[in-house]
This record gives C-alpha cells, sequence and structure tokens, in this order.
C-alpha cells in the first residue's frame, strides 16, 4: 500500500504539521488513556496500539514522538472485577487508588491491574510516558483548567450542543493529538517480562 493511503502514514503527518503549528520546536505527544480497574483486555490493546503505531511512524520519519500513557486511576470503583472478591463492594465509589490491593503485593488495587498492563507494553515493545491522573488531581495540577471549565460551562455547551461539556474529551482513538504537556512520570521500554492474562473487559 503507498504511503499516501496508510492511515499511520498519513495520521503521523499530521501529527507532525499540527504540533509545528500549535507547539513550534516542542516534541509532539500521542496520549493513550486506560483505567486500570480490573483485568488487561483486547480493548485495551487497541487503545494502546492506535497511538504507538503513530508515534512509531513520527520516530522512523526521523522526528522525536511522545506516547504518553494517561492512568485513569482517579476513577471511582464501578463495580468489583471477577477474581476479585466480592466483599470489595464496600469500595465501590472510592478512586481505584484509594481501594485495597486484592493480592497483598501492591500499593492499591490499581497498581494491581497496571502490572500485567504494562507487562503487556514491555513484551509488544510499546514505549510510553505514564501519567498517573491521582497525581495530577491531588496535585492540583488541573485546579485552573477546572475552575475555568466551570465558569464557562454555558460556553462550553454551546461549542458541542447535544453534548456534555466532557464528551469530546471521550474520543480517545482521536487523542493522537498535540498537547504539548511535560509529564513527570518514567518512560518504559525494552521486552522483558512475562505474558499477562486476563480477557474480561472492566
Ligand atoms: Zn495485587
Amino acid at each position: 500500500m503507498a504511503a499516501a493511503e496508510d492511515w499511520v502514514a498519513r495520521t503521523a503527518a499530521q501529527v507532525r504539521e499540527e504540533g509545528e503549528r500549535r507547539h513550534p520546536g516542542e516534541v509532539p505527544t500521542c496520549a493513550s488513556g486506560i483505567s486500570p480497574s480490573g483485568p488487561v483486555h483486547l480493548g485495551n490493546l487497541r487503545e494502546l496500539m492506535t497511538p504507538h503505531l503513530v508515534a512509531d511512524e513520527v520516530r522512523r520519519n526521523g522526528a522525536p514522538c511522545r506516547h504518553i500513557l494517561s492512568w485513569d486511576d482517579y476513577d471511582r470503583l464501578r463495580r468489583v472485577p471477577l477474581g476479585v472478591p466480592d466483599s470489595f463492594e464496600e469500595y465501590v465509589g472510592r478512586p481505584l487508588t484509594g481501594v485495597p490491593d486484592p493480592c497483598g503485593q501492591h500499593e492499591n488495587f490499581a497498581e494491581h491491574f497496571k502490572e500485567p498492563l504494562r507487562e503487556s507494553l514491555d513484551l509488544l515493545g510499546i514505549q510510553v510516558t505514564e501519567i498517573s491522573q491521582t497525581e495530577m488531581y491531588t496535585s492540583g495540577a488541573y485546579t485552573e483548567q477546572i475552575v475555568l471549565a466551570m465558569r464557562r460551562r454555558a460556553d462550553i455547551g454551546r461549542s458541542w450542543p447535544g453534548t456534555a461539556p466532557s464528551a469530546p474529551t471521550r474520543c480517545r482513538p482521536m487523542r493522537a493529538m498535540m498537547t504539548g504537556r511535560r509529564p513527570r512520570s518514567t518512560t518504559r521500554s525494552g521486552p522483558t517480562a512475562r505474558p499477562a492474562a486476563g480477557t474480561t473487559p472492566p
């Protein structure tokens, strides 16, 4: 297939062009987001692979590109996943990082489910820069923007008639875009670990 017809090549070119237009001189960012609320499942692969292919294509063309993995670990626990004791019902509603670890070997519930996904990323050779949304929210990183959004709620509603103000940010397949954000967390790389198990959606 000719490069011009390949969606990866096309999107990678758009990333570079838009990155230069919006944030000249900065490294463009492709973004994935995952809520670590249960076992790894196929949808996680889709979420990660799309931005990965685009970021990889940008790099193949000789330009730097960052792929961030936003851990939505400040999401609330909505239901107890398969394999976790029913007694965890009492934690429904808490942030995933505020729920105890089911196995006793991780810092919390979110970390328990991050580990097998990280292992899968290593096996696939997908390099990401991790961001914990618990850290971002609790550090106040979003406070100014949240207050601004609340003040301008009516304007936001008018911008996307018929949708909730938060709806556009949920379009994750199209999150291969530039944010200009500089995450503080670590970059992971390299195939090392054992296969991850689990096929149940969260
Ligand atoms: Zn655990």
